[in-house]
């Protein structure tokens, strides 16, 4: 890997494959991106997007949602699986913001993984989306994406593959990178049955 390699695949993934890269949550504040992202763990985002709406709408703040009864969240959020671990930390976490935050999420790396279920991906994406500060969160898709184009080996950790991946992509591309990697392994390059057969990025890839 190199870095002018790194620009051809991410310009190759934009050219052909994703033309928009946004993220696919809902969410109109930081507070609802960082719960967003944390209901968002082995479901889709489509279906997250189907709960927030209700879910916003009765607690649009920490400090309502602080006071939430967690009968009534679980029963809203339910449809996207583990609502009981996920609603207790999205009620943690707004006490944790109303307590010690005064109900404002806070902006760094450090601030944010110290937050009830919040780990270095979520952070990141915080990072990212909510403050447009450079971050490359690395989730399932973005590790495969780096094992396959050899950004990474397949036993590198999370965090080396966050390492190389920020040495290979100039700074100012991490957030775009991380929407092209993510979106192009969501829809194409697929932990199952990835559509190789007409797949323009094939020379870059250990499959070709
Ligand atoms: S050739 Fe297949 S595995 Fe490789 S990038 Fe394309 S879709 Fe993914």
């Amino acid at each position: 890997m190199n870095k002018e390699t790194a620009k051809d695949i991410l310009d190759t993934i934009k050219n052909e494959y994703v033309s928009n890269p946004k993220p696919e949550l809902d969410f109109n504040n930081n507070f609802e991106l960082l719960c967003a992202v944390m209901l968002s763990a082995q479901t889709t985002d489509k279906r997250v997007n189907e709960v927030t709406k209700e879910l916003f709408k009765k607690y649009p703040t920490p400090q309502i949602l602080s006071n939430a009864d967690i009968t009534d969240v679980i029963n809203i959020i339910k449809s996207i699986g583990l609502a009981n671990n996920k609603a207790k930390n999205i009620i943690n976490l707004s006490n944790k913001l109303v307590n010690d935050y005064n109900s404002i999420v806070p902006n760094t790396i450090e601030e944010l993984t110290k937050l009830p279920g919040v780990g270095r991906k979520t952070a990141n994406v915080v990072l990212g989306l909510g403050f447009n500060i450079p971050s490359m969160p690395v989730d399932t898709h973005i590790y495969r994406m780096s094992v396959r184009f050899k950004f990474i080996k397949e036993d590198d950790s999370v965090i080396t593959a966050e390492e190389k991946l920020k040495k290979y992509i100039p700074k100012n591309r991490w957030i775009e990178a991380h929407h092209l990697l993510l979106l192009f392994g969501r829809y194409h390059c697929k932990s199952q049955n990835p559509l190789c057969k007409e797949c323009k990025l094939k020379k870059f890839c250990i499959k070709k």
